[in-house]
């Protein structure tokens, strides 16, 4: 008798164990979410990564992200709208053409509505890489050449096809044009099995340094008449400069830049998305360290040319910061 009550009693003890500590671990459970980057190559990928470690470290964030890897910002942009991902990196071009429905295919009688800005980071210079071995010397020389446009789904091969407009050269135009991944790009690029490639990306970004370590390649400048046809077209597009030897090498050149920009999916609760960019903002040096274009994030300069409403939670903490009305 005693013993039957003891089995009777026992699983009755572990519920109650259960039922005290259940609630308590469940607090503890991190709510995932997900950051659509880029290439792994590129400058996306490892600043994703250390916004996930700093928000990871901000213990009542209570947040785990983890970092896709994507062709980059257009299929960013439509992760975002599918909800598939949470946060996500993209070009501010990209952004704006992805919010409005406008400009480009993918977007058209589509636009992505459900996107908010968290801030803007740093120029993404369109580095026309192409072979020694090709004598291109401007982008009007790359008729009938191979040439990688970007990978499928990046905001690069919308800048490459904008330029080569620019320039009067039709996709048709050109000897073979591709489509493939950034390593792969630089990889043909190396080997000569490709004259020329687009890369949308920040300065020192592996993808370019990589590339120039060869000894084979040149960047080619989008300067000129060209150029101001380009920015009239589509304003997005800044000049800078790539100082010479910014990559092994390198002879000084002009080109045009876009922006990168951090957003997230607008109904991700506006605390969270507050309190995701504080921790960023409390953490800067860790940023900052995560790449050298990085470097480009302050709180002054965080809404410069971001096409597309803040989300509320970003929003909050600018007010709060003084830097926004
Ligand atoms: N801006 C690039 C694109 O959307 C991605 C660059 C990167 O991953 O650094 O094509």
């Amino acid at each position: 008798m005693k013993c039957r009550h003891r089995v009777l009693l026992l699983p009755l003890v572990v519920i109650l164990a259960l039922a005290l500590v259940a609630p308590a671990s469940l607090a503890q459970q991190r709510r995932l979410v997900t950051i659509a980057s880029g290439w792994v190559v590129g400058v996306y990928y490892p600043l994703a990564g250390a916004m996930s470690r700093i928000v990871y470290k901000v213990k009542d964030l209570n947040l785990r992200a983890t970092v896709e890897s994507s062709g980059a910002s257009v299929a960013n942009a439509q992760l975002i709208g599918t909800g598939d991902a949470d946060f996500a990196l993209l070009q501010n071009d990209i952004a704006f053409y992805a919010y409005n429905g406008v400009t480009l295919g993918a977007f058209k009688d589509k636009p992505i509505k459900n996107m908010g800005a968290i801030f803007t980071i740093y120029p993404e210079l369109i580095h026309v890489v192409v072979t020694k071995a090709s004598g291109v010397r401007s982008v009007g020389d790359l008729k009938g050449k191979k040439v990688v446009l970007g990978p499928q789904g990046s905001g690069t091969e919308a800048n490459a096809l904008q330029i080569l407009e620019a320039y009067g050269v039709k996709e048709g135009a050109l000897g073979k044009a591709e489509r493939i991944d950034a390593a792969a790009a630089a990889d043909q690029l190396k080997d000569g099995r490709v004259d020329a490639a687009f890369f949308t990306t920040g300065m020192g970004s592996a993808v370019i340094v990589d590339s120039f370590i060869s000894g084979k390649v040149a960047l080619v400048p989008v300067i000129g008449g060209e150029a101001q046809a380009l920015v009239k077209k589509y304003p997005f597009y800044t000049s800078v400069k790539v100082p010479a030897n910014t990559y092994k090498d390198q002879a000084e050149a002009t080109t045009v830049a876009v922006m990168a920009m951090m957003v997230a999916r607008s109904d991700l609760p506006e605390d969270l998305v507050y309190r995701f960019t504080k921790a960023i903002f409390d953490d800067l040096k860790q940023f900052h360290a995560a790449h050298s274009a990085a470097q480009n994030l302050t709180l002054e300069t965080a809404m410069n040319g971001n096409p597309i409403p803040l989300h509320p939670g970003a929003a909050r903490f600018y007010k709060e910061k003084g830097v926004l009305k």
